[in-house]
């Protein structure tokens, strides 16, 4: 690599793993993919910090395995093909399939880990065809949050700022997220220097992790980890809810509730004590394995802090009863008015750089860019006069919904930088499924798990080569820029849909860039109706942004919430245990999630050499307790078993995991979590309960 020309500026770009949104800089070396990491000194997010992740990200730009030229699979291998070709078989089959079964026979995957202007251009071009069936990778991590808060509150994302709570909140009430090791930057940056300051921290995860040890500070009535069994998140916040009504009867002028808030800005309270009359806390404390009296010093603190700020993540989300976990949250800050103020509210750490964005511009099969709801009349004929074309008026197939459709009323697939045979739960089945369908389009950077059972595959840019906006998890849209040169005969995914759409249609999908889709956005987008490139520069701006001038809202809801009635609503609700619990034949409860070293199906950063030097294979977390009883040693392989697979892994004995569960991740392709995952679905919000399982091990293979 040369990239010491002094003539080769560098550009100001996002980082494309997490969705802190870190800003870096790439600088453009002689040949296309040949690109350096240089820090951002002050980039507004992270202030030239970053993490190992963010350091290694150009490690794949100039990767030996980048996808370089079209491929088409010919008697079941592929060759090398023109553009044009590729093209001209993708406008036919996506033709054929509308007109020989309907639009609704074709499903898009949008892409969490690309940009606003083109998933908001690939939900256009399936709506253009049709169908509502589009989705992106939120479906598999926060669907249920943003159900939850959306209904509830008024928008699916974060109510506060990174800023706000660093510099406002007093306690951090963490369940079921790991930012310590999902979002480092903000860890370190923003709620770890709150924490050094005197905020409090109260963990609930059934999983001791990086979150745990860098709170790990001398005062621990400043810290609590509450570890408890997987998949009993709502026992434990009626608990501490009950504990906080109790105290208000014994003493309301204690103010653990905000009868004041209640009255003015809630609806449902009066459901929420009916729902917790007969409740038995000392029942729901052995429930989540865990003594009631530690519970309730954890809602005792939450309840007397000025500023709680919960945070939560796919430990809550990712359940059969997602959408109850986080209302349950929501319940909590609304009972004791921590909304609508800094340093407070509820709040979901979003996992990819963009997934945050990839919702907001409609990539989703119910709603329209901005969160319009598909089936409201008023706001679906407001974007059609913009698109000049009908949209269909019903919700469209989730991804998980449409995977289990292949071969049966879905027939062809268009997947844009998505990995769903490795991604989605009981992923044998979808290898298997995906076989069944007519034809499928894969467009990425790089072969992938799904590519092999592609018809086309298209090549396309990485990060660092082109531009666009992305949005963080504290909803501020960044701009990307692109170094200049781009890699071989590879092209954007803005300029690969602009083509298609151009070829189907008339009109509509003729933009000469991003910022000209961009453009478009803003007029079907009210939220983001504010904004333009020259107003986001450097620095980006947090939506809410209406009007050009807006400086875009740190933190919602301060006079009133986003909902029909402006009222915040709280609804009580009870215990639902996992779809799959422990019986005779897989007596473990196996629970999953993500290291900081890797990211998702590790597509990237299985290819970074120091990402992969880190942890280069899987591994199992199992209680010392446990592995005395099946007779398993530290560091010895095991097979690890559910209904649905079996992987082989090294299994690490350690205390961080509680007795009776087991705890892997789905990074590596041969031994993916999701090959035991469980693709049972909330029902509102079709988000697959990945974190709890019926499992079972089975040794014998020699330590
Ligand atoms: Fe990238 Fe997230 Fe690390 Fe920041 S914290 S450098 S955005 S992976």
């Amino acid at each position: 690599m040369s990239t010491d020309d002094p003539e080769s500026e560098p550009v100001k770009t996002i980082c494309p793993y997490c969705g802190v949104g870190c800003g870096i800089q790439v600088k453009q070396g002689d040949e296309p993919g040949d690109v350096q990491f240089m820090p951002w000194g002050d980039a507004p997010v992270n202030e030239g910090r970053i993490c190992i992740k963010g350091g290694a990200a150009t490690e794949v730009v100039n990767h030996k395995d980048r996808l370089t030229e079209p491929l088409i699979k010919e008697d079941g291998e592929f060759r090398e093909a023109s553009w044009e070709e590729a093209y001209e078989l993708i406008v036919d089959e996506l033709e054929r399939i509308r007109d020989e079964y309907s639009a609704d026979a074709l499903g898009f995957y949008g892409c969490s880990k690309a940009m606003n202007e083109e998933n908001y251009l690939l939900q256009k071009l399936a709506r253009r065809l049709g169908t509502n069936n589009v989705d992106n990778c939120t479906r598999m991590c926060h669907a249920s949050t943003v159900w939850a808060l959306r209904t509830s509150l008024g928008a699916g994302a974060m109510t506060n700022s990174m800023a706000d709570l660093r510099e406002e909140a007093d306690l951090f009430w963490i369940q079921g997220a790991n930012p310590g090791e999902q979002h480092p930057i903000a860890n370190s940056q923003y709620f770890r220097q709150a924490v050094l300051d005197g905020a409090t921290v109260i963990q609930v995860d059934p999983h001791a992790n990086k979150t745990t040890r860098s709170f790990d500070i001398d005062d621990t009535d400043r810290h609590q980890h509450l570890q408890l069994k997987p998949g009993t998140d709502i026992p434990l916040l009626n608990v501490v809810i009950k504990t906080i009504l109790e105290k208000h009867d014994e003493d309301p002028e204690a103010g653990w509730i905000d009868e004041e808030f209640i009255e003015a800005r809630t609806e449902g309270f009066e459901h929420l004590k009916e729902t917790l009359e007969d409740f038995d806390k000392e029942a729901a404390a052995e429930e989540c394995g865990l003594s009631l009296e530690e519970i309730e010093l954890a809602a005792e603190k939450y309840a007397e802090a000025d500023n709680a700020a919960i945070f939560t993540g796919m430990g809550m989300s990712q359940h059969a009863c997602g959408v109850d976990n986080v209302q349950n949250e929501i319940n909590l800050a609304l009972l004791t008015g921590n909304v609508g103020r800094a340093g407070t509210g509820v709040n979901p750490l979003r996992g990819q750089n963009n997934v945050q964005g990839t919702c907001d511009v409609g990539a989703m099969p119910n709603v329209l860019p901005g969160y319009q709801l598909v089936d409201d009349d008023e706001a679906r004929e407001s974007v059609e006069e913009v698109w000049g074309f009908e949209v269909p008026d019903e919700p469209g197939l989730t991804n998980v919904e449409l995977s289990h459709e292949f071969g049966d009323s879905v027939k062809g697939l268009y997947v844009m930088g998505e990995n769903p045979v490795m991604s989605e739960p009981d992923a044998n089945r979808v290898a298997e499924r995906i076989q069944e369908l007519e034809f499928v389009v894969v467009q990425d950077i790089f072969p992938t798990e799904t590519s092999q059972y592609a018809d086309v595959i298209l090549p396309a840019t990485t990060w660092a080569e082109r531009g666009g906006t992305v949005t963080n998890t504290d909803r501020r849209v960044q701009l990307m820029r692109g170094v200049e040169k781009v890699h071989e005969n590879t092209k954007h995914d803005l300029e690969i849909l602009t083509e298609i759409g151009t070829r189907l249609f008339d009109s509509g999908f003729d933009f000469d860039g991003p910022e000209a889709v961009f453009e478009e956005l803003r007029e079907v987008c009210p939220i983001y109706h504010g904004m333009t490139y020259e107003l986001l520069g450097e620095e980006g701006l947090h939506w809410p942004c209406y009007e050009p001038g807006d400086e875009g809202d740190p933190f919602l809801y301060e006079d009133e919430f986003d909902t029909e009635n402006g009222l915040g609503r709280i609804i009580g609700v009870t215990h639902q245990p996992p779809k799959e619990t422990p019986d005779d034949e897989y007596p473990l409860i196996l629970t999953t999630a993500r290291l900081e070293e890797h990211y998702n199906t590790g597509t990237m950063s299985r290819r970074s050499p120091t990402l992969n030097r880190q942890t280069p294979e899987n591994f199992v977390d199992v209680h010392p307790n446990d592995a005395e009883r099946y007779g398993i040693e530290d560091g010895q392989e095991i097979v690890l078993k559910s209904r649905r697979g079996e992987i082989t892994v090294e299994a690490q004995v350690t205390e961080d995991i509680t007795e009776g569960s087991v705890w892997t991740t789905p990074h590596f392709a041969a031994s993916s979590a999701n090959k035991l995952t469980n693709d049972v679905l909330d029902e509102r919000a079709k988000i697959p309960e990945y974190k709890a399982a019926a499992a079972e091990i089975e040794v014998g293979i020699e330590p």
